[in-house]
């Protein structure tokens, strides 16, 4: 199978298994797991911030911010596919006590002025915004990157208006890799910044939130609370220091099988997509001119090897990562467009009609 449903799949590489059978632990609920210890103190100092908390998942890490800087009855502001708001089963509402303010974008990307639109103060009728949520790369705006200037603009604004800045950077990584800039500096201005480590990066589970010292110590609470206090957790850990330390760097690699998949999809007739758009790893793409729509063709697809997943009943999303190949790339194009070509509905159907 050649799977392209998401970079979560990537399995973990033998220098992590290796390290996770042989690494130092203890209880981390004590604080006393070495390796534990170790990613959190490397993740703050990658990320420029006081301190870091190992999460056992991404949504876990958002819960958590979400609810450091927010109170019951207030307004979290992000756009309207956000993890958060889409797929994270509610927790915003469900643990923090907030709802969210959605923002339509194209891209996934927010800008200031719309924030600025959506805020709110406390009002007799209002709930008070709470938070500012942006995702860095956006998944389902297609993996887009916020540009630098607009996200410190984002951050140095929202703090003038007393808000907060929470970065869901589950793939801030590739975000880094295709803006050329460290971690650091593009998480200089947000309060707090969740990553995933289980993603591109490869490692089995496990995902970092970093930011002030004191707002930490009281994420190892809020974990607590959700049933996150996972005792020898050096276990996961050690293979997440390799996917910290080593795995950004090959991120590029991704991008480029990403890059070269856009385009031979736009050059199969019936699928949309505008390769010029692809920044990262994620590409989003329109099949309704194809005639079959999305599910359908990810059930054909799978029948002939090729793992994709549907969006919506008019797009899919295929995702490159470590266990993809660019042959396997080739392959998958190969499939798409024979199955694409021999469609009973083909996309030249209402043409054929109009010339008869
Ligand atoms: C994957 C992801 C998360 C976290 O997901 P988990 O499966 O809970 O680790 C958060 N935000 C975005 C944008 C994601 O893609």
């Amino acid at each position: 199978m050649i799977d392209l449903r998401s970079d979560t799949v990537t399995k973990p590489t033998p220098e992590m298994r290796r390290a996770m059978a042989n690494a130092e632990v203890g209880d981390d609920v004590y604080g006393e797991d070495p390796t534990v210890n170790r990613l959190e103190e490397r993740a703050a100092e990658i990320f420029g911030k006081e301190a870091a908390l190992f999460v056992p998942t991404g949504t876990m890490g958002n819960t958590i911010a979400c609810k450091l800087h927010t109170r019951h009855g207030q307004e979290v502001i992000a756009d309207v596919r956000a993890h958060i708001f889409d797929y994270e089963l509610a927790m915003i509402g469900w643990f923090c006590g907030c709802v969210v303010r959605p923002i339509t974008t194209a891209d996934g990307i927010l800008r200031w002025a719309d924030i600025r639109a959506a805020y709110k103060p406390l009002g007799p009728h209002a709930a008070p915004t709470g938070l500012v949520e942006l995702e860095n790369t956006h998944n389902i705006g297609g993996g887009t990157v916020y540009p630098q200037a607009e996200l410190n603009e984002i951050c140095d604004e929202s703090h003038a208006l007393g808000l907060k800045v929470h970065v869901d950077g589950a793939r801030i990584f590739n975000a880094s890799t295709h803006l050329g800039l460290p971690v650091q500096e593009m998480c200089a201005r947000a309060d707090t910044v969740m990553f995933c480590l289980s993603k591109g990066l490869g490692a089995p589970a496990g995902s970092m939130v970093a930011g002030r010292r004191d707002a930490m110590d009281e994420g190892r609470r809020l974990r607590k609370r959700l049933g996150g206090g996972m005792r020898q957790a050096g276990i996961l850990a050690a293979a997440c220091l390799i996917a910290l330390e080593k795995m950004p760097q090959r991120l590029h690699e991704d991008h480029a099988n990403a890059r070269w998949l856009a385009g031979e999809l736009a050059a199969i007739p019936g699928i949309e997509i505008k390769p010029e758009l692809v920044q990262t790893n994620i590409l989003m793409f329109d099949v309704s001119a194809t005639g079959i729509d999305a599910k359908s063709l990810s059930d054909r697809l799978k029948t002939a090897g090729v793992l994709a997943n549907e969006i919506t009943s008019a797009t899919m999303r295929m995702v490159t990562h470590f266990d993809v190949t660019r042959r396997d790339c080739e392959q998958a194009v190969a499939v798409l467009r024979k199955i694409v070509s021999t469609s009973q509905f083909p996309a030249k159907g209402v043409e054929l009609l109009g010339e008869a």
